[in-house]
């Protein structure tokens, strides 16, 4: 892609007189760079692509830019784990229909392309499943009918609040703002082995960050303790 495959101008510069025109819109000449992006059939099978993740396809003056686009929507689109595989496979698409076309004799439209993209997509999904994180994940994944990863539920941690031992006080604390900074306070509770509880306390503390008042909580119940 990156000048590599033998398209019609990398033969002529070889000094073979070869008339070119390309096989996918049979309009222009061939090159990497109209094939992959110029070409009337090729933007077609970009722009149903991206329609299904709600971009839109705008063209590209070469395939690197291309590629550094696609990197940098990976962490804004949905199902991302198939966003960096289906580029490649989008090219390798385009490319074999080139091939069928020219050496086959074989012509499918740009929507059956696109279809195979997505097939593939599916096929190189169908062993592990895709991860779904929310519901943008799911929705697609269904409609692109990709398998969805069945990963084992996050393990349920139990945290239960225990009385002391009797002849013991347990104090519990809390610091916390509205914001990070914001107006934060803290606060804490002495407990006796029955739950009563014996002493509290609470203070406001102005603006802070959520761990200044942690802390804060922290040292004011140590004080209370000593006292
Ligand atoms: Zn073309």
């Amino acid at each position: 892609m990156y000048g590599a495959l033998p398209t019609d101008d990398k033969v002529q510069r070889k000094a073979v007189a070869l008339a070119s025109r390309c096989v996918l819109c049979g309009v222009a000449c061939e090159s990497s760079t109209h094939i992959f992006l110029n070409c009337s059939f090729s933007c077609d099978v970009w722009r149903n692509i991206l329609l299904q993740i709600n971009k839109s396809w705008t063209g590209f003056p070469s395939i690197q830019l291309l590629f550094s686009w696609w990197r940098k929507k990976l962490k804004l689109v949905p199902l991302r784990t198939i966003w960096g595989p289906l580029i490649v496979i989008a090219c390798q698409q385009i490319w074999l229909e080139r091939n069928r076309r020219r050496f086959d004799n074989i012509k499918r439209p740009h929507s059956q392309v696109v279809s195979m993209c997505f097939r593939e997509v599916r096929y190189c999904s169908k062993s592990d499943g895709v991860r779904i994180k929310s519901m943008h994940d799911l929705s697609l994944a269904r409609m692109l009918q990709i398998p969805i990863s069945n990963s084992p539920a996050r393990p349920i941690l139990e945290v239960k609040w225990k009385h002391p031992p009797p002849g013991w006080l347990k104090l519990n604390i809390d610091g916390s703002s509205l914001g990070n900074p914001g107006s934060s306070g803290l606060g804490g509770t002495f407990r006796n082995h029955n739950g009563t509880p014996i002493k509290c306390f609470a203070t406001y503390l102005e603006v802070r960050t959520n761990f200044t008042a942690e802390v804060a909580a922290f040292m004011v119940g140590n004080s209370q303790a000593l006292d």
